[in-house]
């Protein structure tokens, strides 16, 4: 913040499009746009920094209003003075404020629901929006209402706020996931790279980070916005994924489309009383609810082989979810896995059941095998057993017959032994 402070908050960055960019040409007559930001004790100057890139970089008539809506923060800054300073935007900018801490998941849904523009484009509270980053993502929604738009996401530095491209002009990645539930990007199948005739169009992906994306306000609302039994943070891109795939709609990243955020060193706030609430690790409570929801039997067991602990955790009631999927006729998750996400298992193969799994302990020091918050298999360790699972949940598969079988941290990645 000391950082953020000390630099203007219509800075100049480097445009990381592909050259190409600035010859795509795009309808006059685009939606207007919410761009929604929902924040939680923020910095006063990277959030208002945020404000001013999209006030500088979006072409006005598209630009409908800047909605931030506050998750009940404490910070004095966030108060009197955010009112004041965004005075200065008239009706372009609006605040509206949560009465409890709702997390960022509910308080997306309460953006969409306020928002006043055709399209509601969501950003995280510490971006930099860069050159005609706004045309790009509308396009695709014009041609087709049910298309959902991602930005390419570029990082500021957490320490110097330098400006930095996530990858070159001329490549491109998309989302997807292992079967532990933690996104991934990967580059673009061949089958994808055959069809493209130019590298900086927009291509469909099975998922995205999270933070950012557009799409047509009542169509979201339609899907119900997100699963309103989500808490606080994580699972959410995977769940308005599936929805939107397996219902019917699709997903586009779009090259042309750059937008700076800041990845946190560490999260700089905690889950408040919506944690206390729920026993159990709440973003694992997430993904249970996601798979749960939108995965066939035989997906539901690579996650469950990959969290074992998961299938004692109380998810609450999905039944609404399954209305919804029910009413909205959704495809299953094998087409989903057969037609989008199909270079999936090409990364992160089929995962056999686990024999046993726990925590596996030395009989001679009683410590356990722990992968120390590491990636495995580059790292190991022993440690005092807590007893939590986490890094210490170990699992063992048989996956030839003649072979000894496999171990696995299943918190991580895949160890042979
Ligand atoms: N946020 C929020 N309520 C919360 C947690 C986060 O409104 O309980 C906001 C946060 O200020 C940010 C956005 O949600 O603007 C995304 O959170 P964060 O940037 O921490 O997620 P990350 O980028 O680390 O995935
Ligand atoms: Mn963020």
């Amino acid at each position: 913040m000391v950082v953020s402070d000390e630099i203007a908050m219509d800075r100049d960055i480097p445009d990381t499009r592909n050259p190409e960019c600035p010859h795509w040409q795009y309808p006059e007559d685009l939606p207007t746009t919410s761009v929604v930001i929902v924040f939680h004790n923020e910095g006063f100057s990277t959030l208002m920094r945020t404000v001013h890139s999209v006030i500088d970089r979006s072409p006005p008539q598209f630009l409908k209003e800047v909605l931030l809506v506050d998750d009940f923060s404490d910070k004095a800054a966030l108060k009197e003075p955010l009112e004041d300073y965004i005075s200065r935007w008239g009706s372009k900018v609006r605040l509206i404020r949560n009465k409890e801490r709702a997390g960022l998941i509910r308080t997306r849904t309460t953006g969409a629901e306020e928002a006043k523009g055709e399209v509601v484009l969501f950003l995280d509270a510490h971006c930099e929006v860069n050159r005609n980053w706004l045309p790009p993502l509308l396009a695709p929604i014009y041609r087709d209402k049910y298309t959902m738009t991602v930005p390419v996401i570029d990082g500021v530095d957490h320490d110097t706020f330098e400006y930095r491209p996530v990858y070159g002009a001329g490549s491109n990645f998309r989302g997807i996931f292992e079967w532990g539930m933690l996104y991934k990007e990967t580059e673009l199948p061949p089958e994808i790279e055959r069809s493209r005739e130019h590298q900086s169009e927009p291509y469909k992906a099975p998922t995205h980070a999270g933070g950012l994306f557009a799409i047509n306000r009542e169509y979201f609302l339609s899907l119900g916005a997100y699963d309103p039994g989500l808490l606080v943070w994580g699972g959410e891109n995977f769940e308005l994924s599936f929805k939107v795939w397996q219902c019917g709609g699709s997903i586009e990243w779009v090259p042309c489309s750059r937008v700076g955020h800041v990845y946190r060193g560490f999260m700089p706030y905690n889950f408040g009383k919506l944690a206390e609430k729920k026993k159990g690790p709440l973003i694992t409570i997430n993904y249970k609810r996601v798979i749960e929801t939108w995965f066939d039997d035989k997906y539901k067991e690579y996650f469950y082989t990959r969290e074992p602990l998961a299938r004692f955790l109380d998810m609450g009631d999905i039944s609404k979810q399954l209305e919804l999927k029910e009413r909205l006729n959704c495809k299953s998750f094998h087409w989903f896995m057969e037609n989008v996400a199909y270079d999936m298992l090409r990364k992160y193969p089929e995962l056999p059941k686990n024999i046993h799994w726990g925590e596996l302990r030395s009989a001679a020091t009683s410590r356990c095998l722990d992968t120390m918050g590491h990636s495995a298999p580059s790292f190991m360790g022993v440690a005092h057993c807590h007893g939590f699972g986490n890094n210490q949940v170990s699992c063992s598969q048989v996956v030839e017959e003649s072979a000894a079988g496999r171990l696995t941290c299943c918190m991580s990645s895949l160890v042979w032994l």
